[in-house]
């Protein structure tokens, strides 16, 4: 039978890590491997609360319907924190982010287009593209200053021009970098010179842990790019539910792609989520977070220090939930990965999983998640981790 599904997904597979991942979830394994967000931070008491005085009042919610406006005025408000000025009619609710992406992809791209990312990327787009068979064009980037945005340039100026280009800029992952203001105002510029559109991928963007704050892309140029939000990491990824920002036109297309997907994100979470969002509890939970990630953050990089020293870099993240860590090139993390399942016990993704193309880069360092575990669970898998990389020095 799987001879005769589309032809693209001849050429897919689900990744052996993934299901490795999923094999190693037990008690005796510390995870710093999945990006997952603390379910001790969700603020179920709260959504449950809403739940309740939504669905008593109107019961119409449980019917199909369009858009929640009063979700959109407090993405609204949420964006202007962004530095975003936009209308409500600019807003496009989706179920979260990676609908976000993949609603964009499905409008922007014919089969075999070109696409410019970097060479170490968000999996979860590369899985969107499949099955476009898009052809990639990949720039250098870098885990502290991000993508090489003088590249970028010289790849538009040299190459067909692509359909899309792709940028995580805040907590980038895997990388873990938030972009500074100057590459985020050329690049948007860029996109205007060049008529390319860039999927700004936000999902980080309200979890930083500094006090400076950056503008989206979006802010520095309204026409040509994208912006995609979500609440997966600032509410909860069960809601399901994020958004994206365009113009009204591209708005009106995305309702039609939207609509032959899912019909309409449900209604009951955007009136949940909306109804939370207006009281004054979400600035305390929003506050609560980061200050939680933070410390969490903070915990990692202090366990890195003592037990890793100079075996490793990593730079601290002003955002996101990841810290990339590098070791001397000869380290192989995927063999470093295949060894741990079976002593250590500590899980992580090895950097090449990222890579575009199946390229051989990254390949000597790797993604940990900072967000899922407690303090002693973070010393105790740093402390593992550290034991297995030194046999390998
Ligand atoms: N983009 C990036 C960069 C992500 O890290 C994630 C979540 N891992 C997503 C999109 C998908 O998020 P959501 O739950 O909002 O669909």
């Amino acid at each position: 039978m799987t001879q005769q599904l589309a032809t693209w997904t001849q050429f897919t597979k689900r990744s052996a890590l993934q299901d490795m991942l999923e094999l190693t979830s037990g008690p005796e394994y510390i995870s710093f491997g999945l990006g997952l967000p603390n379910a001790e931070y969700f603020p179920a008491e709260h959504l449950a609360r809403s739940a309740n005085e939504v669905l008593l009042q109107q019961s119409k919610l449980l019917q199909y319907a369009p858009p929640t406006e009063l979700l959109k005025q407090q993405i609204q408000l949420l964006m202007s924190q962004r530095g975003v000025q936009c209308s409500t009619s600019q807003i496009f609710l989706t179920a979260g982010a990676q609908q976000g992406i993949n609603l964009l992809a499905r409008l922007l791209l014919d089969p075999g287009k070109t696409v410019l990312s970097e060479e170490v990327t968000y999996t979860g787009f590369l899985q969107v593209l499949e099955p476009f068979q898009s052809r990639m064009l990949t720039v250098p980037t870098d885990p502290v200053k991000g993508i090489d945005v003088e590249q970028v340039e010289k790849v538009l100026q040299t190459e067909e021009r692509p359909a899309c280009m792709y940028v995580v800029p805040n907590g980038h992952n895997p990388l873990s970098y938030t972009l500074n203001r100057e590459k985020r105002q050329r690049l948007a510029q860029l996109a205007a010179e060049y008529e390319v559109p860039i999927i700004e991928d936000d999902p980080y963007g309200f979890l930083t842990y500094e006090d400076t704050e950056i503008p989206a892309i979006k802010s520095f140029q309204s026409d040509w790019v994208f912006y995609v939000g979500s609440f997966s990491k600032i509410l909860a990824p069960g809601l399901r539910l994020g958004w994206i920002i365009a113009n009204e036109e591209v708005i009106e297309k995305l309702s039609i792609v939207k609509e032959a997907t899912d019909i309409n994100t449900s209604t009951l979470t955007q009136q949940i989520a909306a109804n939370f969002l207006q009281k004054d509890e979400f600035a305390n939970h929003l506050l609560r977070l980061r200050q939680e990630y933070r410390s969490r953050r903070n915990c990692m990089l202090e366990h890195l220090s003592a037990q890793l020293g100079e075996l490793g870099s990593w730079t601290a993240p002003a955002s996101g939930m990841f810290i990339w860590v590098r070791f001397p090139e000869y380290i192989n993390t995927m063999e470093l990965f295949r060894e741990s399942i079976s002593t250590e016990k500590v899980t992580f993704f090895p950097g090449n999983v990222f890579a575009v193309n199946q390229k051989q880069i990254a390949s000597s360092s790797i993604r940990l998640n900072f967000s899922f575990n407690n303090h002693d669970k973070i010393e105790e898998g740093i402390t593992r981790l550290s034991r297995l990389v030194k046999r390998h020095i």
